[in-house]
């Protein structure tokens, strides 16, 4: 993407964290740097501007990050899609296997019109889990996944390609 390079030159790599083996990409440093934030956003704006969004659904919490200005920015919903047990209307849930165990996102059952253009955005796929599952909660729901969206991908994790062969479109600006 137009400034992958330099959105990747942001992103700080803390090795062993939250265990041992795990390189954990923190995009803080990104996010205290307001150049690189407008950029950030600017890159989704670029890719977007012209897709007739209807909504942004966001995941919880740093996907939020993103969805909030890009909503604004485009004009469109902002719908939060969250971890199990933090949305106080009635919801639909998908749950989803992790390394060890389940977890599950939900999404309140109001937050699309049917066919509804919507964009998914998180702010890094490792394995594609919790992508693949908030896609699948959308289609569910009525709406039209048009693609899902992240600042990194973890390739050598292989969740962008197991997206793409659920036949959900992905989008990253940095690998
Ligand atoms: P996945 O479901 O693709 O295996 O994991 C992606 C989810 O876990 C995203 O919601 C993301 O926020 C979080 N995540 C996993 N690893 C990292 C990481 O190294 N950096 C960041 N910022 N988030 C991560």
């Amino acid at each position: 993407s137009i400034y992958g390079d330099y959105i990747k030159s942001v992103i700080r790599t803390v090795p062993d964290w939250p265990q041992p083996g795990v390189n954990f990409r923190d995009i803080t440093p990104l996010l205290q740097n307001s150049a690189a934030f407008r950029k950030l956003i600017d890159s989704f704006v670029h890719r977007y501007q012209e897709m007739d969004l209807d909504a942004i659904a966001a995941i919880d919490a740093r996907g939020f990050i993103v969805g909030a200005p890009l909503a604004y920015e485009l004009g469109c919903s902002f719908v939060p899609v969250r971890k199990k047990g933090k949305l106080p209307f009635k919801t639909i849930s998908e749950t989803y296997t992790l390394e060890y165990g389940e977890a599950e996102v939900e999404l309140h059952s109001d937050a699309f019109h049917e066919g509804d253009r919507i964009l998914v955005v998180d702010d890094l796929i490792a394995t594609g889990g919790t992508m693949l599952a908030a896609a699948k909660l959308i289609t569910r729901s009525g709406g039209q996944v048009v693609e899902t969206a992240t600042i990194v991908d973890l390739p050598d994790l292989g969740g962008a390609d197991r997206i793409r062969e659920a036949g959900y479109s992905v989008f990253a600006v940095c690998s």
